[in-house]
């Protein structure tokens, strides 16, 4: 048995809740309880091997939700909105890790969070995928639970899939289509985010209570852009892409992405500088970018 206390971390066998597991289990302040559907996938393997216990758990099932948070001292959750693409649900997972840590009297739960973009705007813009987590965010703090809320950047992983510069039909560049205009877009590598929160579990004197951005740094498109031609060796540009043209696109959720776009035009706050206090070693998107050229360059 061992006498750290526990932390149980949710999604460890993805991208957030992998790179928190890994950066607790290397600080070794504190024992590491991994939760998934799947004890047996290899990610959950992997992470036992490292010293987590690996525990069963659904974010659907009460009673798995109760037995992954008995005698743990604090919680990190992430909810995957992209699984099943429906608010309710992801309001209705966080809501009963609130609860179930409120009645356990869990002392830190680490929430990753965004805003509550329909209500910030008061109704005139929805993002389903931050308002949930809004929600739950807001439902934390009405019931009194300690929690540390964290507000994350877009993945740069995010330009491994997603955004990958595309070849243009016209000549030998390529494009990304990302809605901002000359507006700066926060970035942060997920891989970074394990060793930013396990220093805020470390302080909960500073963080409880209190919501947090985190981003590597911020740059236009263009700058995005620019970074990856120098690295990958190729002509790569905005598109410039407006608004209007992006929701034209078509692809399934559009108008959510382009919402998500409007919220980002928005400037919410990401806070570069402490997210370079708790992890001195954040990678800038240069060092991303170098880091992934062999994937970037199948382009
Ligand atoms: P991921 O790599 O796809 O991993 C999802 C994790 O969630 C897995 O470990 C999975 O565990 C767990 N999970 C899903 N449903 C579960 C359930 N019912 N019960 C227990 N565990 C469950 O996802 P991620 O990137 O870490 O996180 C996704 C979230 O990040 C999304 O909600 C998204 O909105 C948010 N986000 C994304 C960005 C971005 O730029 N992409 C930026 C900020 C926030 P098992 O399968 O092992 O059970």
């Amino acid at each position: 048995m061992t006498s750290k206390k526990i932390i149980a971390v949710f999604g460890a066998t993805g991208s957030q809740g992998g790179s928190v597991a890994r950066s607790l289990l290397e600080s070794k302040k504190f024992a590491v309880r991994a939760v998934t559907r799947n004890v047996t996938q290899p990610n959950a393997l992997v992470l036992q091997e490292l010293g987590a216990e690996v525990v069963k758990g659904d974010l659907n099932d009460k009673s798995l939700v109760e037995a992954a948070l008995k005698d743990a001292y604090g919680v990190f959750l992430v909810t995957n909105y992209w699984e099943h693409h429906s608010k309710e649900e992801e309001v209705c997972q966080g809501k009963l890790v609130a609860d179930v840590s409120k009645r356990l009297g869990l002392k830190h739960v680490v929430f990753s969070g965004l805003e509550n973009v329909k209500r910030l705007t008061g109704g005139k813009l929805a993002v389903d995928h931050f308002d949930g987590k809004g929600e739950v965010e807001e439902y934390f703090w009405s019931i009194g639970v300690p929690m540390t809320s964290i507000h994350l950047a877009a993945y740069f992983e995010n330009f491994l899939t997603l955004w990958k510069p595309k070849k243009a039909s016209d000549g030998d560049y390529y494009t990304l289509a990302l809605p901002m205009g000359d507006i700066p877009l926060d970035g942060i590598s997920v891989a970074d985010i394990g060793a930013v929160i396990s220093r805020i579990f470390d302080s909960p004197e500073e963080f409880l209570g209190k919501a947090v951005g985190l981003s590597a740094e911020a740059l236009t498109v263009q700058q995005y852009a620019d970074v990856l031609s120098k690295i990958l060796g190729k002509d790569i540009q905005d598109a410039k892409v407006t608004l209007e043209a992006y929701e034209k696109l078509g692809f399934p959720e559009v108008e959510e992405m382009a919402n998500m776009f409007r919220f980002y035009q928005m400037k919410p706050f990401r806070d570069v500088k402490l997210t370079h206090r708790l992890n001195p070693e954040v990678k800038s998107f240069s060092q991303f970018v170098s880091e992934n050229k062999e994937a970037l360059m199948g382009i």
